[in-house]
């Protein structure tokens, strides 16, 4: 018998969400038809691709209940704040934001204002909104996301504040629709949860235990994408190598990634996160086989000392870190490494961030996601007496940035001269008049085109670089 084996949310119950989905559609065009136009909705996201892609589903089902959606706090009429928990800023920023919005209120009553995400999976979160925010009408959790239309109707019908943290933590909801960002590149989840609880992290607490979805409702969500243009996919998971654990059919990531490239014309298929105790010669293998998985790997390193990984219960030496790198290497040459590193964990002494900086020097990420190590209430760690001074940590992080900046620049250089493939995703945030895209090992390019070339895979030859981007024009 599996573990936790995973259960889908009944079909009774995604219809009666589609019931009241129902419902609020026709509230919406009677309120329409008073203001002159679809109310609008706005999705405010912070924290991960994860939170991204709920958001694209808190969108989708909006969308479903008759919403337009604006870009800004003061034109709409429903507010959502998707929020995450992992760090101590991130809550702040969030609070900052609901205490904004009473005065939003006040100028326009019927808004109702709703919070979701991470940080309402934690009760003395929900109490504090619940005690000093009334101006939040509505919370729920990531647990509760599918059932949106009935919460939401509660609060419009009822004129009440909905509260809806419950949980349950076996379960996976399919057919929430999804109003997607892009139409190049798509996230598609693969698993939810995460059961490793590494000793500074707050995510085992609020997302629950590792669900994963079956082989075939993720085929079909590919199949569908590719029917609609999509040209590449990100995987997503808290850790992606534990999927299937939690499943009868026995499918591994390995296996998964294989029925993806062998079942459907996906040209690009990435994935994150993977946890480095996890990885196994299969998944190395099956990165080199299908020439669709981008040769791109990232691999949360966190630290370089053996004594912080066991503090941080990451279930990996250094050594066994790096002997995996050399595998992932030996058996994919010229994969782009990516990795994330925590400075100032509790009892980090010199030597342990030399250690660190001695490995990020060994490996030669192509970048790494360097963080100050937050205090999660809840976790281990922040239990541990010896939390590291201030003023050391930010002293250690900035030699890492600098250490960290000095190698992708160097790595960068390699490609000025070089034809890169990169498939375009459209036009650039900053410069409209340049194109932007991906090579297959994440690189980002901005480029120029004689024509639009999004969506399309095209030659580019690299003129210049930044130190996280390339540069350079099309060669067709
Ligand atoms: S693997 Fe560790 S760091 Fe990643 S989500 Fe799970 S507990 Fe957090």
């Amino acid at each position: 018998m599996k573990k936790n084996s995973t259960v889908l949310v009944p079909p009774e119950e995604m219809e009666k969400q589609r019931h009241f989905s129902e419902l609020i559609y026709s509230k919406n065009l009677e309120f329409s038809s008073e203001i002159g136009r679809k109310p609008l909705a706005f999705v405010r996201t912070f924290g991960c691709q994860m939170n991204e892609h709920d958001s694209e589903k808190i969108s989708g089902m909006l969308e479903e209940m008759g919403y337009g959606f604006c870009d800004g706090f003061e034109d709409a009429d429903l507010i959502v704040l998707n929020t995450c928990c992992v760090r101590e800023n991130a809550e702040d920023k969030v609070f900052g934001h609901i205490g904004g919005l009473k005065h939003l209120k006040k100028k326009r009553p019927w808004l109702v204002t709703a919070v979701c995400g991470c940080m309402t999976e934690q009760p003395h979160i929900v109490s504090e909104i619940k005690k000093s925010y009334r101006n939040v009408d509505l919370v729920f959790g990531t647990h509760n996301l599918h059932r949106l239309p009935e919460l939401l109707y509660r609060v419009l019908d009822g004129g009440v504040r909905v509260y809806e943290t419950s949980r349950t933590d076996n379960e996976v909801a399919e057919g929430v629709p999804v109003k997607r960002c892009g139409n190049v590149q798509a996230w598609v989840t693969v698993m939810y949860g995460c059961d490793n609880y590494c000793t500074y992290c707050i995510v085992p607490y609020v997302r629950g235990h590792e669900r994963s979805r079956r082989p075939e409702d993720i085929l079909a969500e590919v199949k569908k994408l590719c029917a609609l243009g999509y040209s590449e996919i990100t995987l997503l998971g808290q850790n992606v190598n534990s999927y299937g654990k939690d499943l009868e059919e026995g499918t591994d990531f390995a296996e998964l990634l294989r029925l993806i490239c062998e079942n459907t014309p996906m040209r690009r298929i990435r994935f994150m996160t993977s946890h480095p105790k996890d990885i196994s010669d299969r998944l190395i293998d099956v990165i080199a086989e299908f020439p669709a998985i981008c040769n791109q790997l990232h691999l949360p390193v966190q630290s370089g000392s053996t004594r912080l990984l066991k503090r941080m219960n990451r279930h990996y030496t250094r050594e066994q870190y790096l002997e995996t790198v050399a595998k992932v290497r030996g058996r994919n040459p010229g994969i782009t490494l990516t990795t994330d590193i925590i400075v100032g964990f509790p009892g980090e002494t010199d030597e342990d961030f030399e250690d660190t900086l001695s490995l990020v020097e060994q490996v030669r990420y192509d970048q790494a996601y360097t963080f100050i190590y937050s205090r999660r209430e809840g976790t281990p760690a922040a239990k541990y007496p010896d939390q590291v001074p201030e003023e050391i940590v930010k002293e250690r992080f900035g030699r890492l940035l600098e250490l960290q900046n000095r190698i992708s620049r160097e790595i960068s250089e390699g490609y000025l001269g070089k034809t890169v493939e990169v498939l375009c995703e459209g036009f650039s945030k900053t410069n409209l008049s340049r194109y932007t895209g991906r090579t297959d090992g994440n690189k980002i390019v901005n480029f120029t085109s004689p024509e639009n070339v999004t969506g399309r895979l095209v030659n580019v030859k690299i003129e210049s670089i930044q130190t996280w981007s390339l540069e350079g024009s099309v060669t067709e």
